[in-house]
């Protein structure tokens, strides 16, 4: 099961009661964060406080975050990172924090060359890479040997357009997929999957064959068995693996990567949180700054066979957002969310999908 908190909804700026961009992840093997923007650590500690005072089990505990995934150095998605950092040192965090996201072969070599300096204006790398943000933020004090933990800071360099497996695999029993996206600087959406549960098992097949009941425990236990010198593999008496339900970040981006293709990904996401700049009467505009209206993201939703699509991401010129439903749908047929800050989005084990739509106090739990 995945749980998506979204915390901030509105681009660049704040507005109309909208963060920027943040949203935490929790997946069976444990927690993540997506994005950092400005004031993260306080909107994690305000929506988990605001959980338990409603009475549910979820949390979003800032010391349970295992991996920051990143999708692009844009400082409202990034300027709530180091004093996110330095709050787990003040606690004395003793285990490792994996930071990553995507940057270019020319700006690691560079920031390698010139640790904590921007680059030149002429030289094609761009000052928010996160090649050189990383080694800005080292710089300041996040690389100090007297920190409480480890900071792994891992640059995925995007070479083209293609989706690829994550090198760096820091949540167990979930496969995270790195997709490409078209954005100002280096970017990236992610995908993950968590590891399938086992198939049912064939308690007739083993009744039939006249099995003893201590037998049948130790094929359901997934131990093979030998019955007159032959062996029975616990495999066989398996039905087909469960769905292993995945989701999908989309990032900033325009459209068209590649990525956004369900042939092209491990699996259909059951969920798609896409961002949604702007609406149709300003694709030019949306181009321009490689960004997506709502029909951009539907059409994405669609070429990637998402089940469920929610937006976010939303300009600031937008204080109503009654429009970007029914652009998107114009587009794509399966259910639309217009998320809203502390909405939090469930995928269980079944495939599926739960928005909790945050209300004065608690949530209103819908089956999309
Ligand atoms: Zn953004």
């Amino acid at each position: 099961m995945f749980e998506l908190h979204v915390l901030g909804t509105s681009s660049a700026r704040f507005a109309h009661g909208r963060s920027v961009s943040g949203s935490v992840l929790n997946t069976p093997g444990g927690l993540a964060l997506i994005d950092c923007g400005e004031g993260m650590q306080k909107r994690m500690m305000d929506h988990n406080r605001a959980l338990k005072s409603s009475g549910l089990e979820n949390r979003t505990r800032i010391s349970r975050i295992r991996a920051i995934f990143l999708t692009h150095g844009h400082l409202d998605h990034t300027w709530g990172l180091l004093p996110l950092l330095q709050t787990l040192d003040l606690d004395g965090r003793q285990n490792r924090m994996v930071v990553m996201g995507p940057s270019t072969r020319a700006a690691i070599d560079w920031a390698t060359q010139h640790p904590g300096e921007a680059p030149p204006v002429d030289s094609g790398i761009s000052s928010t890479d996160l090649a050189i943000l990383f080694s800005q933020w080292q710089a300041i004090g996040t690389k100090d040997e007297d920190a409480s933990y480890t900071i792994d800071w891992v640059l995925i360099p995007i070479d083209d357009d293609q989706p690829f497996k994550s090198p760096i695999q820091p949540l167990e029993g979930v496969t995270v997929t790195i997709v490409p996206t078209h954005h100002g600087v280096p970017s990236c959406g992610y995908h993950f999957e968590s590891k399938g549960g086992v198939g049912k098992f064939d308690i007739e097949k083993a009744n039939e064959m006249g099995l003893s009941k201590g037998q049948i425990g130790q094929l359901a236990q997934g131990k093979d068995i030998i019955i007159d010198d032959e062996s029975l593999s616990a495999d066989s008496f398996r039905g087909e693996p469960q769905p292993s339900p995945s989701l999908l970040v989309s990032g900033d981006t325009a459209h068209g990567p590649v990525g956004f293709n369900a042939e092209k990904l491990p699996s259909p996401p059951r969920l798609l949180l896409h961002e949604a700049t702007f609406l149709a009467d300003k694709q030019e505009k949306a181009t321009q700054y490689y960004h997506s209206t709502a029909a951009d993201a539907a059409r994405h939703a669609t070429s990637c066979k998402a089940s469920v699509l929610a937006l976010t991401h939303y300009s600031s010129r937008f204080k109503s957002l009654s429009s970007f439903v029914s652009e998107a749908r114009e587009h794509f047929s399966g259910p639309v969310a217009v998320t809203l800050d502390g909405d939090w989005f469930e995928i269980a084990t079944d495939g599926n999908v739960f928005h909790h739509v945050r209300v004065e106090n608690g949530w209103n739990k819908k089956n999309l």
